[in-house]
């Protein structure tokens, strides 16, 4: 079946890249070029900078890209909320007006050639495709032994997760528009497309380092996104609460049972030492149970309010968007 060539829009989340745009900006005009050329993608098809509130001068660069360039358009958000909001913008931004979009970080790190992989996969009757990193040897082995801990994390706590995806993907607007009805405002996008369905696949590559400037991951940035992941996506923490108080109450239930033995038989010496260990021990497991309980219920605050998202201050072609919406609404 010969599908029509779909308009493809690269969905890029920039924050304080003005070290890497100028130079990865570059990259990613000169493989739409080819996809165009070769027919892969319609010539429509748009590079879509997300400026997620960035403090230096990445809006500048982005904006003097749009004027040289058609190719290149852009939004900012008028503040930092991070790289998932940042993209969750530009997907939301896109899929009115594009076949498929995918979303690449602007470090340089993910190889663009998969892209071709990705679009074949998509022709294939693919609707999601996820670039899976096939190797992480540029990394140093504290990042890998971070993050392999990470992916097995979330799984174990059931957040179905692709191992060693982040958030190169090809996902096609029918997702997409699909995908703007999951209204929460905890996102974790690897997480959430596999709860939207469709077809999906794998397309693996290569991890490039950086090409300049440092990564906005820390290890707490790293480790926030896990229990984000992980309260998210699924709530069997609280479940393991539930099945740590059952064996804990059992435990009690014979403790109780052996003091009473040991009181009948008239051994009943006083045992402070064990005495505070199990107090402290029982405290120290209340207190972490009632912090994940107090995770979700700070979640279910941030949901209830239902604040937006993502709040686009600014954008390169607000003339031609403008044309686009008067054009749908006649
Ligand atoms: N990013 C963003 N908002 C943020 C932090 C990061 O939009 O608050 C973007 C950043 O510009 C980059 C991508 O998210 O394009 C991934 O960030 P980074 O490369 O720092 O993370 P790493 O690749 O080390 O995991
Ligand atoms: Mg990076």
């Amino acid at each position: 079946m010969q599908v029509e060539k779909a308009i493809l829009y690269i969905i890029i989340p920039c924050y304080n890249e003005e070290a890497v745009l100028p130079i990865t900006s570059k990259m990613f005009l000169k493989k739409l070029q080819f996809l165009i050329r070769t027919g892969q993608v319609k010539e429509e098809s748009r590079i879509l900078f997300v400026d997620d509130g960035s403090k230096d001068h990445t809006w500048d660069i982005i904006y003097e890209l749009a004027k040289e360039n058609k190719y290149y358009i852009g939004i900012a958000q008028s503040r930092n909320r991070g790289h998932q909001n940042a993209v969750l913008a530009g997907l939301m931004e896109a899929k009115d007006f594009c076949d498929i979009t995918i979303s690449i970080d602007c470090d340089g790190q993910d190889d663009l050639n998969a892209m071709d992989a990705m679009l074949e996969e998509y022709y294939h009757g693919y609707d999601i495709v996820y670039g899976v990193r096939a190797e992480r040897k540029t990394d140093t082995f504290f990042k890998r032994f971070t993050a392999e801990f990470f992916y097995r994390l979330l799984n174990k706590m059931g957040a179905e997760v692709i191992y060693n995806h982040a958030d190169y993907r090809l996902v096609s607007s029918k997702v997409l528009q699909n995908f703007s009805d999951f209204k929460e405002v905890n996102l974790f996008l690897r997480g959430m497309f596999p709860l939207v369905g469709f077809r999906s696949t794998c397309v693996f590559y290569e991890r490039q380092e950086r090409i300049a400037g440092d990564s906005h991951y820390t290890i707490s940035k790293m480790l926030t996104l896990a229990f984000d992941g992980i309260t998210s996506l699924s709530v069997k923490p609280v479940h393991i609460i539930t099945e740590m108080g059952i064996f804990l109450a059992i435990m009690s239930f014979c403790i109780v049972i052996w003091s009473i033995v040991q009181y009948v038989m008239g051994e009943t010496v006083a045992g402070w030492t064990s005495m505070t260990s199990v107090i402290c021990f029982i405290g120290g497991i209340q207190l972490i149970c009632l912090g994940v309980l107090g995770e979700y219920i700070g979640k279910i605050y941030l949901e209830v309010k239902a604040r937006p998202r993502y709040i686009i201050s600014n954008r390169t072609y607000e003339a031609e968007r403008l044309n686009i919406e008067e054009n749908k609404e006649q």
